[in-house]
């Protein structure tokens, strides 16, 4: 009986190491030959990168292409980003492990899990009811640092704030007031700007000195900032 019970485990150990190793591995080539090479490397941002699964945030039959190159469809005609503008947008607010971080448009929810893993609180907004509640239960289910609310960001979550990093995912004609003022002193938001299926600008917006300082740093493709009117 032990014995056929070695066996029968010995004979699934490479079964399941090889599934758990499989996407192990797929992170750390995502890391090596999409992030490093392009510049990332604020460590944290890296580890985190290596660390979640981002196959489990993407619908089951894009699986298989979670740690490619590009963004993947997430339903609802919304789009999870490519790995490098994750780490990217990720990297340049410099999170740290004391932060509160406020995310406009949760999505899949895998931006969220990657702040999770790097700061103190996780405040992100969705405006589509399903995608809210689908990464509601993931992001639930993995972190006790996250919280997820159903409504638009466009006013921000101003009970929460102010927040010293500000995520803003989807591209809005112009940065919302709201957003600013929820910014604390010494804060960073990075936020696509432009028109709708336009290319736009990834802005990066500093609150120093009680002044708003803002920067472009290179053209993206984001899907719209829409409003619940
Ligand atoms: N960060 C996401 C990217 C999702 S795409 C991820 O990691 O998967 C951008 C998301 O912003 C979409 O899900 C879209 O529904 C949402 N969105 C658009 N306008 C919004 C608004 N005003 N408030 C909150 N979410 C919004």
């Amino acid at each position: 009986m032990a014995k056929k019970l070695i066996i029968l485990l010995l004979l699934l150990l490479p079964l399941y190491s090889f599934s758990q190793g499989a996407h192990f591995r797929d992170r750390q080539m995502m890391v090596k030959s999409q992030l490093e090479p392009r510049g990332i490397s604020h460590e944290a941002t890296l580890k985190a990168m290596k660390t979640v699964p981002r196959h489990l945030y993407v619908p089951d039959e894009y699986q298989r292409w979670a740690y490619m190159d590009r963004p993947l469809p997430i339903g609802y005609g919304q789009t999870i980003s490519q790995p490098y503008m994750v780490a990217y947008m990720t990297e340049i607010v410099n999170p740290g492990p004391n932060d509160r971080v406020l995310e406009i448009g949760t999505g899949s929810g895998y931006q969220a899990a990657i702040l999770a893993e790097i700061v103190d609180q996780v405040f992100t907004i969705e405006i589509v009811p399903e995608l809210g509640k689908r990464s509601k239960e993931i992001l639930q289910k993995n972190y006790n640092n996250v919280h997820v609310k159903i409504a638009d960001g466009y006013y921000g979550w101003e009970e929460e704030g102010p927040f010293d990093a500000i995520v803003v995912t989807a591209a809005a004609e112009y940065i919302p007031p709201a957003l600013i003022k929820q910014l604390k002193e010494g804060g960073k938001m990075i936020i696509p700007v432009g028109s709708p299926f336009m290319v736009q600008q990834l802005v990066l917006v500093k609150k120093e000195d009680g002044q708003v300082f803002s920067q472009n740093l290179m053209p993206v493709r984001f899907v719209p900032f829409t409003r619940d009117d």
